[in-house]
């Protein structure tokens, strides 16, 4: 395996800390030779069930036993939405309950593996708590910067307990374009501080297990693959995944890829639906915090995805993407955070002309309390007797 730049194929040796191309200032992925990998034993569950394809060694492993996640059959909002089969792949099942740690199990074990003393990255929130635990594991500090405001508490919380040093930029001087872009300067001259942002390709080979899982858990790929974008390393990681899992003849389809962006912060479906030429909105604004992202690092690997694999991008509006959280959690037992629901938002709205549906929820609804409970009619206050409760509940 060796590094490559996506655009104009520079490659780099796999040992070299670098996250855009010295020549043309693209991002890299990892090239791998799935054809070589065809027959391949897999054992084990969750991420490292699938090490011959990670670029790092199993024996460094940095695990909290990720991946694995549930895959959920959702007959009642599939026919609501009149689609044959849907199923609801919860990366809120993961330890710090994003699928941010399908990649830092990955990251982690490579800043290991490059003898680094830290790890860094900006956040909204969910690779923050992530970095943190699995820092913590590892015995590495962890530095986190975040935007002023507007990050979910329980991901604060997270980052927090796992002993993170964390910082918020002032909210009127910035926000997570503008931390993005601090911990990339702060990396980049600090040799012993290595980037977890998902700019860094290790972490991707981690995030593209989850193809893998579906594609196992359905015996081939499905039809459509669904989910949100915010800096669309996952979209790219999830479609290189179904790639090399088809090269290596494990399946024989590829699905289209859908990613959902929130009205208010969706640079990636203006490139897409409208041409614009730059990828780029100045005051990202959404209740899916997650995905609150104006300048998404990974835009040209999922305007890739979108087009090669016959899918494309939408929006959902964000009274849409609270109704779908409700309604998931309603109908199908499921609770996730705002921005996961994006992909039921769309769902709900427009349907789909597939058989089999995957739909990715990114994270975990208890990480963002709030969201649900701004929203929420007031909890009726009542004595405490049985007619009182009877007539406050109309029971
Ligand atoms: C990180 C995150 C996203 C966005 O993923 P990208 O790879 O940045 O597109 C979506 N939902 C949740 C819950 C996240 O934590
Ligand atoms: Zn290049």
């Amino acid at each position: 395996m060796i590094q490559r730049c996506i655009q104009c194929d520079t490659t780099y040796p796999l040992d070299q800390v670098i996250f855009t191309c010295e020549r043309c200032q693209c991002v890299l992925e990892i090239a791998v030779d799935a054809a070589s990998l065809s027959g391949v034993k897999l054992s084990g569950r969750g991420v490292w069930r699938y090490a011959p394809f990670l670029p790092v060694d199993v024996k460094h492993r940095v695990s909290l036993d990720e991946g694995g996640t549930g895959f959920h059959d959702c007959p009642t909002l599939g026919k609501a939405f009149g689609i044959d089969r849907l199923f609801v792949k919860n990366e809120g099942e993961n330890p710090t309950c994003s699928f941010k740690d399908r990649g830092m199990t990955v990251g982690v074990t490579k800043a290991i593996e490059m003898n680094a003393v830290a790890v860094a990255c900006a956040s909204t929130g969910n690779t923050a708590a992530s970095l943190a635990a699995y820092a913590g594991r590892a015995g590495l500090k962890a530095i986190v910067l975040v935007p002023g405001g507007k990050v979910a508490m329980g991901k604060i919380a997270q980052s927090v307990v796992h002993g993170a040093q964390i910082a918020q930029i002032a909210q009127v001087e910035g926000n997570f374009d503008d931390a993005m872009r601090v911990v990339q300067e702060l990396s980049a001259d600090t040799g012993s501080v290595y980037l977890l942002n998902s700019i860094n390709p290790f972490r991707l080979e981690g995030q593209k297990t989850l193809a893998f899982e579906v594609c196992e858990a359905l015996g081939d790929a499905p039809d459509a693959l669904v989910l949100p974008m915010g800096n669309a390393g996952n979209i790219s990681a999830i479609w290189k995944g179904f790639r090399e899992f088809k090269e290596a003849g494990f399946t024989t389809k590829l699905p289209r890829m859908i990613g959902v962006q929130a009205e208010g912060a969706a640079p990636i479906a203006n490139v897409v639906n409208e041409g614009a030429s730059d990828c780029y909105v100045a005051n990202p604004e959404t209740v899916a915090t997650a995905i609150r992202i104006g300048a998404p690092v990974n835009w040209q690997k999922a305007v890739a995805a979108i087009r090669d694999s016959g899918g494309l991008a939408a929006t959902v509006s964000d009274d849409e993407i609270l109704a779908a959280q409700r309604e998931l959690a309603q109908r199908e037992g499921l609770f996730v955070e705002p921005a996961s629901a994006a992909p039921i938002a769309y769902l709900k709205k427009h349907g789909i002309d597939a058989g089999t549906v995957v739909c990715v929820t990114t994270g975990h609804g208890l990480k963002d309390p709030d969201a649900v409970l701004r929203v929420a009619p007031p909890i009726v206050q009542v004595k405490p007797t049985v007619s009182s409760l009877r007539e406050a509940l109309k029971l």
